[in-house]
């Protein structure tokens, strides 16, 4: 029996989780997929380039600040899926505007929720949650009875938005869920993030070396915090999932692994091949990561110099996930590894950068 065509608004399209939902909802489903751009002087559809011109595919415009925009396009689509991944999404840009990233990253929920409520009331809506509202962790591994205790304007916004999920699931009887996803990268992720920063830093080294021009080091702050990284193309299905079970319930989604930034440095290097190695200091400010010397003519020239601008006013020292919940009741299952991660961003950073990995 042919599948009944549904319809699915989905937020954020432009940026990471956006832009991987809409060419996994393309890709596995026959269902309308509905793409919420804001207003911006000069758009940037780089990540939606394998959708734009699929016939199942339309892009419409809203902004989460914006309760009318949100009104008329619940009100005029009549979604079946209401998929929520807009927000601010740096956290360290939530200390500069943190104004701005709690209004859109709750109060815009608020409003999606309350658009959904009075146009669409049998939508199923997800909204993006984040390990960061753990914050302050008081026990590894995470799993979805740790308590919420953010560290961030961005951490408290998300922690807020769970709270007002919770209420409209109960008080009107939505199917509205708001999963726990731990940090999820790819070669989609914004420039400034962590992982992608490195991996673009050392795609311009190995492009530097191969040309035997000097390079600048990149420069990082706290290189000691951990993470728990998985792929975004691996989350989304998870998402998917989430919002097609009998009842509403939550989970974490994560690898269950965690790794500090000089272990994605170290392996993100060997992956170009390139090797390093730390060159300890008195002070954690004077540390260094330098190019071992058969790759250079001059001794310790860096590869990673550490610069107090990149600190966090307060910072999330260890995330690590347990996502057991979901793998046995979702039968979720990510398929890349942390090696494989590292591997693909790489790859794809110096592929743009048109340079082969170093001695290949
Ligand atoms: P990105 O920063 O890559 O994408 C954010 C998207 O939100 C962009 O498309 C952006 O549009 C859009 N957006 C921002 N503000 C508004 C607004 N006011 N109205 C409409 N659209 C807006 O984030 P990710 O894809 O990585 O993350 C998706 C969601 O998941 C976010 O809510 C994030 O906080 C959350 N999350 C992400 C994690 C991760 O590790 N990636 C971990 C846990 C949660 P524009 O291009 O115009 O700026
Ligand atoms: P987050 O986990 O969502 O905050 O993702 P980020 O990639 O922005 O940061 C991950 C971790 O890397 C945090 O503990 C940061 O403090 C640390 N970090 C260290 N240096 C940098 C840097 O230069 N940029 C960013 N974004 N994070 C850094």
């Amino acid at each position: 029996m042919a599948q009944l065509i549904k319809k699915i608004i989905v937020t954020g399209v432009t940026g990471q989780d956006g832009s991987y939902m809409v060419d996994y909802l393309l890709k596995n489903t026959p269902h309308r997929v509905y793409g919420v751009i804001r207003r911006t002087s000069k758009p940037d559809f780089s990540n939606l380039s394998g959708a734009i011109e699929n016939p199942s595919f339309k892009l419409v415009t809203a902004d989460l600040s914006d309760s009318a925009s949100l009104d008329h396009i619940v009100n005029k689509i009549k979604p079946d899926y209401f998929i929520n991944l807009a927000a601010q999404s740096f956290v360290k840009a939530s200390w500069d505007i943190p104004e701005q990233t709690f209004d859109v990253g709750a109060t815009g929920v608020l409003r999606c929720l309350e658009a959904v409520r009075k146009h669409a009331p049998n939508c199923r809506f997800y909204n993006a949650g984040s390990s960061e509202e753990y914050g302050d962790v008081i026990c590894a591994p995470q799993d979805e009875t740790h308590p919420l205790r953010p560290r961030s304007p961005y951490g408290a916004g998300k922690a807020a938005a769970r709270h007002i999920v919770k209420v409209y699931r109960e008080s009107y009887k939505l199917y509205a869920v708001q999963g726990l996803l731990f940090n999820h990268e790819s070669e989609r992720r914004g420039h400034e993030f962590v992982t992608r920063k490195i991996t673009l830093g050392v795609a311009r080294i190995a492009k530097s070396l191969s040309q035997g021009q000097h390079f600048e080091p990149i420069e990082l702050g706290n290189i000691d915090s951990k993470r728990d990284w998985s792929h975004a193309e691996d989350f989304v299905d998870g998402i998917w999932k989430m919002l097609n079970q009998e009842s509403p319930k939550e989970y974490v989604l994560s690898s269950n692994e965690t790794h500090t930034i000089r272990e994605f440095i170290e392996k993100a290097f060997a992956a170009a091949g390139i090797e390093g190695y730390w060159l300890k200091a008195q002070s954690p400010e004077d540390e260094r990561y330098v190019l071992r010397s058969e790759f250079s003519a001059v001794d310790e020239i860096d590869l990673i110099r550490i610069n107090p601008i990149f600190y966090r006013p307060a910072e999330v020292d260890l995330l690590l996930g347990n996502s057991n919940k979901a793998r046995q009741e979702l039968g979720w299952t990510p398929q890349i590894s942390f090696d494989g991660l590292v591997k693909r961003m790489v790859d794809s950073d110096l592929k743009a950068a048109n340079v082969a990995p170093y001695g290949s």
